[in-house]
Formats: structure tokens, sequence, C-alpha cells
């Protein structure tokens, strides 16, 4: 019987390019619970989680940790309010590939999808949505509103793919899919296979050193995962 494997994927620039969607929606959001606009045009969004990234803006304006633990969950609902309304003024595209990607595993019944992404939960959905993805297809997930480090959240998309899916998962059937050093990373904090793609906003080299177990130029090449995978 064939090895069944639990695919991992990270949804900005690895599923699809928002053009800045994320970023427009959480000045609202911001805006909307604490009554306030923090600069964020020159913050880097790659591969955090939305947690520590509202952590880096708050900190310069005396919140803490705890501060930013307990607005986390109406931050997550501000989150979905605003990219739901403001996302259509957006080019949203799926990066090359990933739909039949996602289409080709779906039709294997050695392959289970789920979701890891800084997202908050209720913007994932939202973003997937826009970009002609069912949020159905990824039966479970881990989400940015979650945990401040995104290397918390595989382990819990691996819990919950358990529990939904009645199967026994090792870490090692497990692959991470990301554009990002942090995505390779929180593979690696699991003990899973890790793949990186370059559709994102990553300097030359900095993907090259983080050492991922497959390195493509986008998802037109995931079928040389699978072929090494042995699946
Ligand atoms: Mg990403």
């Amino acid at each position: 019987m064939a090895t069944t494997r639990l695919y991992l994927f990270d949804i900005d620039c690895t599923l699809l390019w928002t053009k800045g969607a994320g970023r427009v929606a959480m000045g609202h959001a911001i805006q909307d619970i604490l009554g306030f606009s923090p600069a964020i045009e020159d913050l880097k969004f790659g591969g955090k989680t939305d947690w520590l990234l509202l952590q880096e803006i708050l900190s310069p304006h005396g919140y803490t940790d705890e501060d930013v633990a307990r607005i986390m969950p109406e931050y997550d609902r501000a989150m979905g309010k605003h990219l739901a309304r403001i996302i259509c003024d957006f080019d949203v595209e799926p990066c090359p590939s990933a739909h039949e990607v996602v289409a080709q595993l779906r039709e294997r019944d050695d392959a289970l999808l789920a979701l890891v992404t800084g997202n908050v939960r209720s913007g994932a959905p939202v973003k997937l949505r826009a970009a002609g993805f069912d949020p159905a297809h990824f039966a479970v997930g881990a989400y940015g509103s979650e945990a401040m480090n995104r290397d918390a959240l595989p382990p819990l998309a691996l819990a919950r793919a358990v529990e939904h899916y009645r199967q026994n998962i090792q870490p090692q059937q497990v692959i991470v899919i990301g554009d990002t050093p942090a995505d390779v990373q929180c593979a690696r904090a699991l003990g899973a296979v890790a793949v990186a793609v370059r559709t994102g906003y990553c300097k030359p080299g900095e993907l090259e050193a983080s050492r991922p177990d497959f390195l493509l130029d986008d998802l037109t090449q995931f079928a040389q995962v699978l072929a090494n995978l042995g699946a």
C-alpha cells in the first residue's frame, strides 16, 4: 500500500499572489480595533505569522506580547472582514500550476491536503476563494492567529489532520510547501520534508541557504517532488 502523505501548503506566494491586499487589510484591521494607523508600508511580510507581524508593528507603540495575544481574536475577525471587503480591488492570481497541483493531489488516494499559513484563520479562505481555490479542499489548517512562531504551526496542522482523516501520519510523511526560509525552518522543526518555491520575494541565494529538500522555480515542477518521494 502506498505511503499516505500530508501536504501542508503555505498560501501567500506559494498558492497565490494577493498583490498587497493583506497589507492593506491589516492597516484597516489595526485602525478598526486600536484606533490608529501604524506605518506598515516597509514591513517585510514573507514567512511571518500575522501574530509576529502584529508584534513587530505594535511593540514600538508600547504593546507587550501579552497585549498582542489578547487582541488576536478581535484582530482575526477584523482581518477577515476587511479582506473580504477589499479583495475584489486587487488582481489576485494563483501561482503557476497551483490549481493543477492541488487538483492532482486531490485525485490521489495517498495524499491529504492541509494549510500551514501565516494568515489569520478568517483571512485564509478569503484569499483562497479570490484566487479560485475552494477552501474546503484543505480540510484542516494551522494559522498565523494561533501562534507567533511559525514552527508551532506544522505540529498543529498534523494533529488536526490525524484527527480529521483518522489516519496515523508521522512527521516524515509530511511535506511542507512554502516560499520562504521560515517555511523551510518550520518543516525542519517538525521533521517534515521541506519544499521551497521561488514564487515569493526572497533575495537570490536566500532559499538555497535555508537548505530545503526540494527547491522549485514554481509548482509547475512539483512532479519532481512526487517522483523523488516515490509517490
Ligand atoms: Mg508565503
